[in-house]
């Protein structure tokens, strides 16, 4: 890139010139170590083509700029992939314009956003946020709330702790109320005591829903999982696990909230994850990454009339929830995703990668243990004798960027827009990366 940035001096060197090296010491030594990330490569923007990244690399000779597949999308932020020209001068238009303004004054976008939003994930009304956390923060609010006023066996409201069931190895954020959800130990290490109610159980197992529901009679206010676990290791549950949890909060008047906020947007092949799996709406749904198409951290609260109206001002509230710019592109992606018929793309393209994954995978029985996917959210999970996180660096050298998660998962869950050409570069990539594990 050619901006006043890239000229800037900073360590006495215009950052373009700066090491990759010199970049990873900055990163080690002033960054909070909260991420691993692949040394001695450094990416610098969009590639050749939108599911493409260019980037800088370390080798023998020195560092070599190149491209790799974008197999990750940034955990599905990015559907259409980067510098998609749309997204590109529509944004910059309006950043033309003006930077922002609080929401103490009204501006010509987010209403027309909130009603789109409503059109497209079938909610009644929304509390726009920033980054995912925020939104699962304010869900766990909206549950108390409505717990407090309307949960219990007779909807009086719960006197108590209301209970929020969620799942093992759920993953929700990073903020206090999303740590409280999840049972990582790394997560939760030393921030006990955690805010209490928060009682889990393994995914896709009923039986230890109804015994939760049981030990906890009236109190339970709400059963909040995500439809498919992604951060897990792209865990999906049988078809009827997720329709038969609805029914079991609805004959306990406890709320049923997802964790959209990886499934949705149409990242599985559907609008929504609820609605890959026939479920009727659910009372809370939380989205985010995907629906600014990857250009700003955007995220909302979405719910039913009844409990989203126990929001009152003062109450709740956020700089940049709802901003111009935030109001602006989740219209645009909008318009996009339904102009481009992304939904039925993604269940295509997600077809023919997995399929040739699985080809893949066959030819290595004993490394691979199952490739797992729904639409363009795909996970092969490897035996636990290999490394996960070498498989991701031999997918690097084999040009495509995909990280492992949990030890043993690889994520595949490119920008949805990609071509056929992409789709086979990552299998074949695969295929020499398991080949060489
Ligand atoms: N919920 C789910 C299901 C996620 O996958 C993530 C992020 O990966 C989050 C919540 C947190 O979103 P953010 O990192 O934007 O706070």
């Amino acid at each position: 890139m050619n901006t006043i940035i890239d000229a800037y001096e900073v360590n006495g060197k215009p950052i373009k010139d700066w090491t990759i090296k010199e970049h990873n010491v900055a990163l080690d030594t002033l960054g909070a170590r909260i991420y691993k990330p692949f040394h001695g490569v450094l990416v610098l923007g969009g590639g050749s083509k939108p599911y493409m990244i260019k980037i800088r690399k370390e080798t023998e000779k020195g560092e070599e700029e190149l491209e790799l597949v974008d197999g990750l999308a940034c955990y599905s932020a990015v559907p259409f992939g980067h510098r998609d020209p749309v997204i590109t001068e529509n944004v910059n238009n309006f950043i033309n314009q003006m930077a922002t303004i609080p929401r103490s004054i009204s501006h010509s976008y987010l209403g027309p956003w909130l009603v789109k939003l409503q059109e497209f994930t079938q909610m009644d009304m929304f509390l726009p946020k920033n980054g995912g956390t925020e939104a699962n923060e304010a869900a766990i609010k909206a549950i108390r709330k409505w717990a407090k006023n309307y949960g219990g066996r007779d909807g009086k409201g719960i006197k108590g702790t209301p209970v929020i069931i969620t799942a093992n190895n759920a993953f929700h954020g990073r903020g206090l109320g999303s740590t409280a959800m999840m049972d990582d130990s790394t997560t939760r290490k030393d921030l006990e005591p955690l805010m209490p109610g928060f009682e889990q159980v393994p995914f896709n197992d009923l039986g230890a829903l109804e015994a939760k529901f049981k030990e906890h009679g009236g109190d339970v206010a709400a059963v909040f999982i995500e439809p498919i676990q992604a951060e897990a290791g792209i865990f999906i549950p049988d078809d009827n696990y997720l329709r038969d949890v609805q029914k079991l909060c609805k004959e306990n008047n406890a709320l049923f909230v997802l964790d959209e906020i990886q499934t949705g947007y149409c990242r599985t092949g559907y609008d929504f994850a609820w609605q890959l799996y026939g479920l009727e709406k659910p009372d809370l749904i939380t989205i985010g990454k995907a629906m600014s198409s990857g250009v700003i951290p955007v995220s909302s609260l979405c719910g039913k009339k009844e409990i989203m109206e126990l929001f009152e001002p003062h109450g709740e509230g956020s700089t940049f929830g709802g901003y111009p710019l935030a109001s602006f592109v989740g219209l645009l992606t909008i318009h996009e995703l339904e102009k481009r018929d992304i939904t039925n793309l993604s269940a295509q393209n997600g077809s023919y990668l997995k399929d040739q994954l699985e080809q893949v995978a066959k030819k290595y029985p004993n490394k691979v243990k199952e490739v797992r996917g729904k639409g363009m959210l795909i996970g092969v999970e490897i035996n636990p004798d290999y490394d996960g996180h070498q498989l991701s660096m031999n997918m690097l050298e084999n040009g495509v960027y995909a990280k492992e998660t949990h030890e043993t998962n690889l994520r595949i869950a490119p920008p949805i827009v990609i071509e056929k050409e992409g789709m086979d570069k990552i299998a074949s990539a695969l295929d020499a990366s398991l080949a060489a594990l």
